[in-house]
């Protein structure tokens, strides 16, 4: 059988390559840690750096397709590999900055962003700050995630702490959204070109990270099919293969994108037990040029992530939760506000019963 080769060890490799294992392809991993998750499951590890040629160069000659499972692969050195990349380079130039996925999304596909200002320096930031009216965020244009990487800028006070503290490289300032729900979707568009979404959920952050993914979100028809018709338009614009998961913000039919993941998506977990086809077999089927039919949700599902030591915790409680379909990452170390594992339930009184073991269990 064929192998896929990923670039990235973390938790959306490892159940990527659950779903290729299944499906009986050989599995490759690029990872600096041993035993990294994905390494765990796959059939081999190459244990370096993401960006080190030699070892992608090795990753790639061991390969049928190269993947990734997450935005910061080095470009340049991924344009020189001969295996195939479905997904393409130009997925990732666009993504791996905020400066080029805002614009793309604004000019290209033709979608509302929250108003954003490239910030290079103090006195960029100085003039940028009458352009965008507080409260706003300065955010790295690359490398960030879980809200590394940003500052909340809500008054004089703000602006004079960031000037005496001037972070190091390419910024952007955003206008703060008055959303009132955070929202996401996973498209996937396979190699004939035919557009494949799933279910909206509707994502609640705490301290900036993921805490709960509810699908379907509790919004009108007629928004969703708004929001569906979004996530179509930016597969098409940007000749999507693989998995983008779209992070939105909405405050009732207003809708502007947050972010864009070129791959597979945290929000999206809950459709490996709640959907007819998860976003990881979907990710798989459009990379290996397998068609891709409609998504099913079988019933309204919740998903819990599971930071730190709650993963302890959820472990010792599995035994009276025969309804939880839980996930361990199987990481090595436990750290305060990282993504050990989640736990996924479906139907009503489900979800009631885990959103509650979520407020009396969580770390905050
Ligand atoms: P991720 O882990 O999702 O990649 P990230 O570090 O890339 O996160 P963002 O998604 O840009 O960060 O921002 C994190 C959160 O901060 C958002 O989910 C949202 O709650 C809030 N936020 C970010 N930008 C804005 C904005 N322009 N207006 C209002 N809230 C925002
Ligand atoms: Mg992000
Ligand atoms: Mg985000």
């Amino acid at each position: 059988p064929a192998t896929i080769g990923i670039i990235g060890g973390g938790q959306l490799g490892q159940m990527m390559a659950l779903s290729a294992k299944a499906m009986g392809y050989k599995v490759g991993v690029l990872d600096p840690t041993p035993a990294a998750p994905a390494g765990q499951v796959a059939d081999f590890q190459i244990v370096a750096a993401y960006n080190d040629i030699v070892a992608l160069t090795q990753l790639s000659e061991r390969s049928d397709v190269l993947t990734y499972e997450f935005e910061n692969v080095d470009v340049a050195a991924l344009s020189q590999q001969k295996v195939a990349l479905p997904q393409g380079t130009k997925l990732l130039e666009i993504t791996s900055n905020r400066l080029t996925e805002k614009s793309f999304i604004r000019d290209i596909a033709k979608v509302p962003v929250a108003n954003f200002v490239a910030v290079d320096s103090p006195a960029m930031f100085k003039e940028a700050i009458k352009q965008v009216t507080l409260p706003a965020i300065l955010k790295t244009v690359s490398g960030g995630y879980d809200g590394h990487g940003q500052w909340s800028i809500n008054n004089d006070h703000d602006v004079a702490d960031l000037l005496n503290n001037w972070p190091s490289g390419q910024l952007i300032l955003e206008q703060c959204v008055p959303f009132k729900k955070e929202l996401s979707i996973m498209v996937a568009r396979d190699a004939k070109g035919q557009v494949t979404h799933w279910p909206i959920s509707e994502n609640v952050h705490v301290n900036h990270i993921l805490k709960t993914s509810d699908a379907p979100a509790a919004i009108s028809s007629e928004d969703t099919e708004n929001i569906e018709r979004i996530a179509t338009r930016i597969a098409e614009a940007l000749t999507l293969r693989g998995v983008l998961g779209i992070e939105l913000f909405v405050n009732g039919s207003q809708v502007w994108v947050n972010e864009l993941a070129p791959r597979p998506h945290n929000s999206g977990h809950y459709t490996i037990e709640a959907t007819s086809i998860s976003q990881f077999e979907g990710h798989i089927r459009s990379i290996t040029g397998l068609p891709l039919s409609d998504v099913t949700l079988y019933e309204p599902s919740l998903m819990l992530n599971l930071l730190g030591d709650e993963l302890t915790q959820a472990r010792e409680d599995l035994v009276n939760h025969p309804e939880w379909h839980f996930h361990d990452y199987g990481k090595a170390t436990i750290k305060a506000n990282r993504k050990m594992g989640h736990i996924t339930v479906l139907g009503k009184e489900n979800i009631s019963a885990l959103r509650k073991w979520g407020e009396t269990h969580g770390q905050h």
